[in-house]
């Protein structure tokens, strides 16, 4: 990632919910974030069948996640209701991250018959890192920690995978700055 883009993120995520209203501790609900940016958000059973997306996941797991289509100058999120809600909040708030960061969809992908379309890989990578930013900004952890709370609170109480609250205090270094184990 381009130098300086992890503290652009971090400013990004709390501008966002400076102008949502949100106080530092308040859970931000990836939906609320998608229409923040203005974005519209699609379940992917709506476009395609449930069985399709079952069979998709089966022959290449994870494939689908979400995608973003802009059309004029409306950006279109649509999400894998398959996923689990933690793993939702992820993928929505990477497109919402997309839409932010203003990237382009280039490549298409077919899987199985179904077109996706991605960014280059360093724009992948700026997205995955600002989604977690989103969602779990550092001040936020930060305060978290100072109550107590470890990976296993915070997913529960923000709706996020235990992997991304693990990842966000791993890489935030929030428990190295308070003197915080792990566990
Ligand atoms: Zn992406």
């Amino acid at each position: 990632m381009r130098r300086g883009f992890k503290a652009e993120a971090e400013r990004q995520a709390e501008k966002a919910r400076t102008e949502m209203g949100k106080r530092p501790s308040d859970h931000v609900d990836a939906l609320d974030l998608a229409t923040h940016v203005g974005a519209i958000v699609r379940r992917a059973d709506e476009l395609t069948s449930r069985e399709r997306l079952q069979t998709l996941e089966e022959i290449q797991p994870g494939a689908f996640s979400a995608c973003t289509f802009t059309i004029g100058d409306q950006h279109i999120i649509v999400y894998n209701p398959i996923s689990s809600p933690g793993r939702t909040q992820s993928d929505i708030a990477h497109e919402v991250s997309h839409v932010v960061l203003m990237h382009e969809m280039k490549t298409v992908e077919t899987i199985a018959g179904l077109a996706f379309f991605t960014c280059d890989a360093e724009e992948e990578q700026e997205a995955n890192w600002l989604a977690g930013c989103l969602l779990l900004p550092r001040r936020l952890l930060y305060l978290a920690v100072r109550r107590g709370m470890r990976a296993p609170d915070i997913a529960e109480q923000y709706n996020v995978s235990e992997q991304m609250a693990a990842f966000r205090l791993r890489t935030t270094g929030v428990l190295r700055q308070l003197g915080a184990s792990g566990e």
